[in-house]
């Protein structure tokens, strides 16, 4: 009670400090100030973070603080570039487990945290672990600052501490004092995606406080992105977020600064460039367990066996939250839903020690304090980016479960909870809903409220759910569908019972390019998955599913908690879902959700080989989602399926059908095109504007695949586009123009003649006779420009003789390298051996092959669909994975050293006969060029 008055006058003292500036009105908005308690199987997992790690990371880590402290001693602290986040995100997420318990110690806990933190800051305002002459200047001390902002102004909001805010101020004044009017430029800090962020913290500060120099110092920042992530106009022009000069996962915390500057500017930029960026990467790189990134980036596959980083989820799950907050759209939530269910607490180990850095689709659950360790220190053993972030997963529930939206109150979350909310003019509203319903498919809904006018109630009817049915009181409510909200306006009484009841059938999703021919398999939000520890057979015996039969898949009744008692471990967790799905063969398969998923270190799977599989599904590219197009002749285009990725064929695309409507559910169709085979088709829009009638809103499109197992439609939200007679001409992306024989660079290299194909950048050469050209591996290098490069099969091929003065060192005999985890092909030469390697959402590297000096080989890459396979003197010498097809920024690619990154790895070697096609050749072709 004590405590309760204390943080009364608390807000109130808050109010006299904190002029806030005006801001634009969202369509809904999280109530930081109300109270919830989740039960169920997500309180259980919301508790044991609480019991074991919110409530311990600090004293068994006590170098989250003490690395502050410790900033200006000697020897200088050797810490990750990042290490100043680490108390800052830990922060965040427990003060969102302060909306969700009541418990005491938690309360005691983040306040004397953030005293401590309060109590390192240095007089200038310095919040960082680094030492006095590089503060803010070097290492990812901006995202640090940017972190410890937002920490303390979600304390200061929660409790009214005004110490909280004071310091955040002061942090901001520091960066104001150090990056404006001064001639420094936050670019110059480096690490821009990251550093660039602290324009998402001097906004909010702006936002709260009111001060006109954090804008300004928000605009300044504004402008530097122009030279690094480009968020704002590359999300005007139609650009996807994994084709934008810098799509990691930090740059997403970026994007959230275009949220803030809407909110205080209005100005409808920065809201279009915020809505195109979250959609495309719903579109391109959502995971089908609703987590994001491929090793640790966008890369429009989200396909591809690579990490999926807790950190990235976290950032992916922020973002959906602002969106949802910006737009009000159901389908943002069932996102979240999605994320928090499967991927994101799949990230968290049950027993709330520990969370992942890569929670895999297909793979094994490990400790991100074992995936990487090398972030840890003395005094922080247990701390990395994603162990401090990844609490954030069940935290963000307190943000999006119940929101505000205008005069009502919004139900997002469906699982059992009990909140306690208010209305805008302050009238207290409890809220609960008895069951999960993602389990289940029933809950009871009570609202209790002393409101005495009626005001409307949202209650989120997920796109998933099938035969959706509420009743009020009873009786019916009507109009209630899928992907939407049932609004209920009524004054609210004790009485009132709401019983919502869905269908939950399990159905299927098909996969693309690595995942073609398989299927990913849901009941409700719950992403089914193969456990070792489920089933007698390993992952290679696993049965394809039957989709035909999935009618037949039953519930397994979960036995009661605790029966299950395994000798060493005594109860560990039961899966929140069992099933049992019909196979191909008969055998039955054991399937659990997601989240439960490998919690033993048992190996898992979530895309299922399938008989007779479903068609692959096509996304669409041409026109970009949003754009405006005019009226005439305009290619649509997009990216299907290019041939049989699988031995047996079955799922082959025949042909594929374009559709368009008014609306997102395609009923009814405004037209649609004749099957074809292309994956374009040149359609005149004045026939589509005649249809589509007066309106200006959106026009939506999309393709069906066909093929002999059925018609695919890719599951994401489908692309749109405005008719306008104003509208430029089409602006087609470029595209390879390959010679007769695939051919987009042929260069002898002997003598001066020029290229037959292709064209020469930048040419530094020691030598150039009849033999070919020579490099002195120490600045000289071959550049030519590679306007496009083939995004599925291609091949790079070359003679080379090294010099004997390159001894051991390593070097570049071809780099098309354009950014860390960008880099299309390399062909490498390192101790003695070269290897042919691929950087694209992970590293893929062939074996080496020996390599001698002084004298001529014949070095080939060949990529085909998802092999890469290295050629020495016309034969194969190994092959490796790769993705099916990779996307790059690439515009050039060099002999003898990287293009882009002067580091020490020219080469010193002689060249010739240098081409690269723009298709796979194949074993034969390759020793045709070795000979010739
Ligand atoms: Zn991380």
């Amino acid at each position: 009670m004590v405590m309760l008055r204390a943080s009364l006058c608390f807000i109130l003292a808050a109010v006299s400090i904190a002029a806030a500036a005006p801001t634009n009105r969202l369509a809904f908005d999280s109530l930081p100030h109300a109270r919830f308690e989740f039960t169920g199987p997500v309180g259980e997992r919301i508790h044991a973070n609480l019991d074991n790690w919110l409530l311990r990371a600090p004293q068994a880590n006590p170098g989250m603080l003490e690395m502050f402290r410790v900033r200006d001693r000697q020897p200088v602290p050797q810490l990750v570039p990042w290490a100043g986040e680490f108390v800052g995100k830990y922060l965040i997420s427990a003060v969102q487990a302060l909306r969700m318990s009541d418990d005491p110690r938690l309360r005691q806990q983040v306040s004397n945290v953030v005293a401590e933190l309060i109590a390192t800051q240095a007089d200038d305002g310095y919040l960082g672990p680094f030492p006095k002459d590089i503060r803010l200047l070097k290492n990812w001390d901006l995202w640090g600052h940017y972190h410890a902002i937002q920490a303390l102004l979600l304390w200061h909001e929660q409790s009214g501490d005004p110490a909280a805010l004071a310091a955040a101020r002061k942090a901001g004044d520091l960066v104001c004092n150090t990056y404006l009017d001064t001639g420094k430029r936050v670019f110059d800090a480096g690490d821009s995606e990251m550093n660039m962020s602290i324009l998402t913290a001097m906004a909010m500060l702006h936002r709260v406080t009111g001060e006109p120099r954090y804008l300004r110092m928000a605009r300044e920042v504004e402008q530097d992105w122009e030279r690094a992530g480009d968020y704002l106009r590359a999300g005007l022009d139609g650009r996807e977020y994994y084709q934008s000069p810098k799509p990691r996962w930090e740059s997403l915390h970026d994007l959230q600064g275009l949220v803030e500057m809407w909110r205080i500017t209005g100005e409808p930029k920065y809201r279009e460039a915020f809505e195109h960026h979250w959609r495309s990467i719903r579109r391109w790189d959502r995971r089908n367990t609703g987590g994001f990134s491929s090793g640790e980036q966008a890369t429009g596959n989200p396909y591809t066996p690579s990490a999926i980083e807790a950190c990235c989820t976290v950032a992916w799950m922020a973002i959906t939250v602002d969106y949802l907050r910006l737009t009000g759209d159901s389908l943002a939530a069932d996102d979240l839903e999605l994320a928090t269910l499967n991927g994101g607490l799949g990230a968290q180990h049950p027993s709330g020690r520990w969370f992942t850095y890569n929670t895999p689709m297909d793979g094994v659950r490990e400790a991100s304090a074992h995936t990487i360790v090398f972030q840890s220190r003395a005094g922080t053993p247990e701390l990395n980016c994603c162990s401090v972030n990844g609490p954030r997963i069940p935290g963000m529930l307190s943000e999006w479960a119940v929101m505000a939206a205008n005069d009502g109150v919004v139900i997002n979350w469906l699982g059992a909870f009990r909140s306690a909310v208010k209305l805008a003019d302050g009238t207290p509203v409890k809220i609960s809903s008895r069951d999960e319903i993602w389990r289940s498919g029933w809950t009871e809904l009570r609202v209790e409220t002393a409101a005495k006018n009626p005001f409307p109630l949202r209650v989120r009817i997920p796109a998933w759910a099938v035969a959706p049915k509420l009743l009020l009181n009873g009786k019916p409510v009507p109009n209630v569908a899928a992907g939407s909200y049932a609004v209920l306006k009524r004054k609210w009484s004790k009485r009132d019972k709401l019983e919502l009841s869905f269908e939950m059938p399990v159905r299927f999703v098909p996969g693309a390019n690595e995942a073609a021919g398989k299927v990913s398999l849901y009941r409700g939000p719950l992403l089914l998955t193969y456990d070792q520890a489920q089933n007698a057979f390993d992952e290679d015996g696993i049965p394809p599913v039957n989709p035909a039969k999935l009618a037949d898949a039953r519930v397994v009744e979960i036995k009661a908690r605790g029966e299950r008692t395994s000798a060493a471990t005594g109860a560990v967790s039961e899966p929140w879902l069992v099933m049992d799905v019909p196979t191909a063969d008969g055998r039955p398969l054991r399937l659990v959700d997601f989240a439960s998923a490998g919690a033993s270190g048992t190996r898992y799977r979530s895309w299922l080989a399938a008989a007779n599989p479903p068609t692959a599904p096509a996304f669409t590219q041409v026109p970009a989602d949003g754009a405006r197009v005019p009226l005439g002749e305009v290619r649509f285009q997009w990216r299907g399926q290019r041939r049989a990725r699988v031995a047996s064929s079955q799922n082959n695309v025949t042909s594929y059908r374009v559709e368009f409507a008014t609306n997102e559910s395609f009923v009814p169709l405004l037209l649609a095109t004749n099957g074809g085979s292309a994956s374009r088709v040149v359609l005149n829009t004045t026939a589509l504007s005649r249809k589509a009638g007066e309106t200006p809103a959106p026009l939506f499109w999309r393709v069906v695949s066909f093929g002999e197992n059925g018609e695919t439609i890719l599951d994401v939200p489908p692309a749109r586009f405005t008719l306008d007679p104003n509208a430029p001409q089409q602006a087609l992306p470029p595209e390879p123009k390959p010679g007769p024989n695939g051919e987009l660079i042929a260069h002898s290299l002997r003598g001066d003649a020029a290229p037959q194909f292709g064209e020469v950048k930048s040419a530094k050469f020691t030598t150039r006779d009849a033999e070919g050209t020579e490099v002195n591996g120490r600045d000289q290098m071959l550049v030519y420009a590679m306007p496009v490069w083939p995004e599925e099969d291609f091949t790079i091929a070359v003679r080379v003789r090294l010099s004997e003065s390159q001894g051991k060192r390593a070097g570049q005999i071809f780099s098309g390298w354009a950014a860390g985890m960008d880099d299309p092909l390399r062909l490498m030469v390192d101790g003695g051996k070269v290897f042919a390697r691929i950087e694209s959402g992970g590293g893929f590297s062939t074996p080496g092959a020996a390599i001698p000096t002084g004298s001529w080989q014949h070095v080939a890459a060949v990529k085909r669909g998802g092999t890469l396979t290295l050629f020495v003197n016309g034969q194969p010498a190994g092959s490796c994975a790769a993705p099916e097809f990779t996307t790059t920024q690439a515009k050039d690619c060099a002999l003898g050293g990287n293009p882009h990154f002067t580091g020490n790895e020219f080469l010193a070697a002689r060249f010739a006969d240098f081409c690269v096609f723009a298709r796979a050749l194949t074993a034969g072709e390759v020793h045709g060029l070795v000979v010739k």
